[in-house]
């Protein structure tokens, strides 16, 4: 099963990705963290994007395309992947159905995660993340055992760069011109699922599992 997630920064994709990746046994594409790994480890790509990642603006799509395409041929992917970030905007949706259909794949299911923009904003100023392992937190919803501590490797827990408020504002704009046209899209494409993505965590993914179990799915 293929599937791709859809949706503002802080609506909660990727704490929902990484439980239905684990669920369904899917290779769990997130290309934010992706990138971000880059930037921690200072490689030349992370370099080449820190600046555009830290005004809150997207990174060209030849870049990121090349990363998705690079996980797309492992072997771990072949069994099913869950893309959680991309795509981002209409040329990077094209991109990814030819190389799907070159390579005799397709998109399962997008599934559109809907919320308010002041649940975003109050999501997005309690998110943290841990700098070392980059396990994310919020302190409202899913907060660390002990306070700025990451649960699983101690590591410092930090608000994200892109998360300042002036930040965020950025990529909502961002995410209102270039991304919300991906919805009319696949929603053409016979593929769209929405998701209310205000309610909690446990029936987000309840719904979310309702959505993968349809009877008509057909594995790939
Ligand atoms: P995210 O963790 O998905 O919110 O992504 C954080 C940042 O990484 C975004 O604000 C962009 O700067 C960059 N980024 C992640 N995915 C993409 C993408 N598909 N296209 C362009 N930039 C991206």
């Amino acid at each position: 099963m293929n599937i791709v997630f859809l949706g503002p920064p802080g609506v909660g994709k990727g704490t929902q990705a990484k439980r239905i990746a684990q669920e369904y046994n899917l290779d769990h594409i997130a290309t934010g963290d992706i990138l971000r790994s880059a930037v921690n480890k200072d490689t030349a790509l992370g370099r080449k994007v820190k600046e555009i990642m830290s005004r809150g603006d997207l990174v060209p799509d030849e870049v990121v395309f090349s990363l998705v395409k690079e996980r797309l041929a492992k072997a771990s992917c072949q069994k099913g992947f869950l893309l959680d970030g991309f795509p981002r905007n209409i040329s990077q949706a094209v991109a990814l159905g030819d190389y799907l259909k070159e390579k005799k794949k397709k998109i399962d299911h997008v599934v559109y995660f809907e919320v308010t923009e002041e649940e975003i904003i109050r999501r997005l100023s309690a998110r943290r993340i841990c700098s070392s392992c980059q396990a994310n937190y919020n302190l409202i919803t899913q907060p660390p055992k002990e306070e700025g501590i990451c649960n699983f490797c101690g590591g410092k827990l930090i608000l994200r760069r892109d998360d300042y408020p002036e930040i965020i504002r950025e990529r909502l704009r961002v995410y209102q011109k270039e991304t919300t046209p991906l919805v009319e899209y696949y929603q053409a494409e016979g593929l769209l699922k929405k998701i209310n993505g205000n309610g909690k965590i446990e029936e987000i993914y309840q719904g979310l599992k309702e959505i993968f179990s349809e009877k008509n799915y057909v594995r790939n």
